[in-house]
């Protein structure tokens, strides 16, 4: 089955014949991978990467092409993480398919009980436009390390970065075992209406919300990657040298258009206007000082499409009626999709900037003076998908990491938790559920599934008839077993 006959025609509400088929093609072919070892499933990863890395120049153009993206940000944002989560499955896989042996209860001794991880079976993965590659092959690598069968989505947003991800999946693997089906929200409901054993969505909260709905109706235990609005808080004692590296750093990488960027910064009042300078000279000493260097810039990528464009263009046009103040950026043009970076101050409560989620070059910067009011702000707002905190004082940051929610968090860093192999990355509340990575995305795709083995367990002595000396059992079971 060629990609091609597995694209879908628009307007159709139902899985076609050719989705239904390709799903069904998955679910016959499910069982042999259920028995697959470590090392088959190693073998598959192995030839992803290798694609990966015979792609490498392919994925590059792909990237400037669907939006500016420099190179190197594709080598670290798309293909390092997916080969570093390969390396990790490589490593790790046979340990973590290992049945993990519990010890009896009380009340169960005779047995003998072990979690056996299991794959789920058949999966979808939709993926969004931002990191199209890192957000299809990341959670394929553990769905395939899972022993599962998969169908990717890609994002219609970025067409040349689906195109070339369906065309190395096509080439890597047979589409019983993982397939690419191209298309937008249409080709997605679609897919949604079949009976899938796991879907993992990344995208947006609005959207993560119609997946869960369309997913319940199987139902078919779903991960929200979702996105939101992740503060970066700069306390009085920050080092604020290595805080503004760190900040524009992670905010510009790919403009801005991150889940994890940092979205609202909280400033301490007493740093404020040295945070702001240092903030401003940093900027231009990485993107050029003035609007014409910044443009010229080979590091700084564009707005995906012209309907970001605008988003981006009514949140800073808001913010401005209501009395924001410009000190870093405000450059923008609509026919190449630049948004200069931007730094706001002055922000009036109320402001759409301060509110939704900016995915985008926009900074805004608020002051404090209270750091157990922020923490209170974040607590009451929309869980974000990460928090940072720069300080030195430990008993401030503890207060901030106790105090206020996230799905993860870095302390002096920022973004840089989504690298890091061993640790679980997912949202929490409207931010999302579950988790990527590692382990945790292999026990994401994986069924924990109890196995108890009876050898000379006493249980039977509790079935009926409820004679009276069962009756006595069961009263002695609620005395010494509880
Ligand atoms: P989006 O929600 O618009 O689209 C994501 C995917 O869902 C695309 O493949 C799209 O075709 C599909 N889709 C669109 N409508 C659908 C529907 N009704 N039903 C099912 N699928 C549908 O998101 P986007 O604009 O591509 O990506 C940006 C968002 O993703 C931001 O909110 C960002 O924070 C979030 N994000 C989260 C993570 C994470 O790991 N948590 C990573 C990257 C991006």
């Amino acid at each position: 089955m060629t990609i091609e006959e597995i694209a879908e025609a628009p307007g159709n509400p139902e899985p076609s014949g050719r989705v239904r088929d390709l799903f069904l093609r998955q679910q016959s072919f499910a069982p042999t991978l259920r028995a697959s070892t470590a090392r088959d499933r190693i073998a598959r990863l192995e030839k992803l990467g290798k694609a990966l890395r015979a792609r490498r120049a392919d994925i590059h153009r792909a990237g400037v092409e669907d939006s500016g993206k420099p190179p190197e940000e594709v080598d670290l944002s798309e293909i390092f993480p997916v080969l570093h989560e390969i390396a990790q499955a490589r490593r790790h896989l046979a340990k973590w398919m290992r049945p993990k042996r519990v010890p009896p209860t009380r009340a169960m001794l005779g047995t003998r009980a072990e979690v056996r991880r299991i794959p789920k079976g058949v999966c979808l993965i939709v993926s969004p436009w931002n990191y199209p590659f890192n957000l299809s092959f990341g959670p394929l690598v553990s769905a395939i390390a899972a022993g599962n069968t998969a169908v990717l989505k890609p994002s219609e947003l970025t067409p040349n970065c689906s195109r070339l991800i369906a065309g190395i999946v096509a080439e890597t693997f047979p589409p019983e075992e993982v397939a690419v089906v191209e298309g937008g929200a249409d080709a997605a409901r679609r897919l949604l209406a079949l009976p899938f054993d796991h879907v993992f969505f990344t995208g947006s909260t609005a959207v993560g919300r119609q997946v869960m709905k369309a997913a319940a109706d199987h139902p078919s235990p779903v991960t929200l990657e979702l996105g939101g609005k992740s503060p970066f808080i700069v306390d009085e004692s920050a080092d604020l040298d290595r805080t503004v590296r760190n900040l524009v750093g992670t905010k510009f990488v790919n403009i801005g258009q991150t889940c994890v960027a940092p979205d609202l910064v909280y400033v301490h009042e007493r740093v404020r206007d040295e945070f702001l300078r240092k903030l401003k000279a940093r900027i231009e000493r990485v993107y050029g000082g003035d609007p014409a260097a910044q443009r010229a810039s080979r590091d700084y990528a564009r707005v995906v499409d012209q309907r970001h464009f605008e988003r981006l263009q009514g949140l800073l046009d808001d913010a401005l009626a209501r009395g924001a103040r410009i000190v870093a950026g405000g450059d923008l043009d609509p026919q190449s999709r630049f948004v200069a970076p931007t730094v706001l101050v002055d922000l009036s409560a109320g402001s759409r900037i301060l509110e939704e989620e900016i995915f985008g070059p926009l900074l805004p910067v608020i002051e404090f003076s209270d750091l157990d009011a922020v923490i209170r702000e974040i607590g009451f707002r929309p869980t974000p998908l990460a928090l940072y905190v720069f300080g030195e004082d430990r008993e401030r940051i503890e207060r901030v990491l106790d105090g206020a929610p996230s799905g993860g968090a870095c302390v002096n860093s920022s973004v840089i938790h989504f690298a890091h192999g061993n640790l679980p990355f997912g949202g929490l509340g409207a931010s999302g559920m579950g988790n990527a990575h590692g382990e945790w995305g292999f026990r994401t795709f994986s069924h924990e599934r109890a196995v108890l083995v009876d050898r000379f367990g006493l249980s039977h002595l509790l079935f009926p008839p409820y004679t009276g000396k069962v009756r006595a059992l069961v009263a002695a079971t609620l005395r010494f077993f509880t």
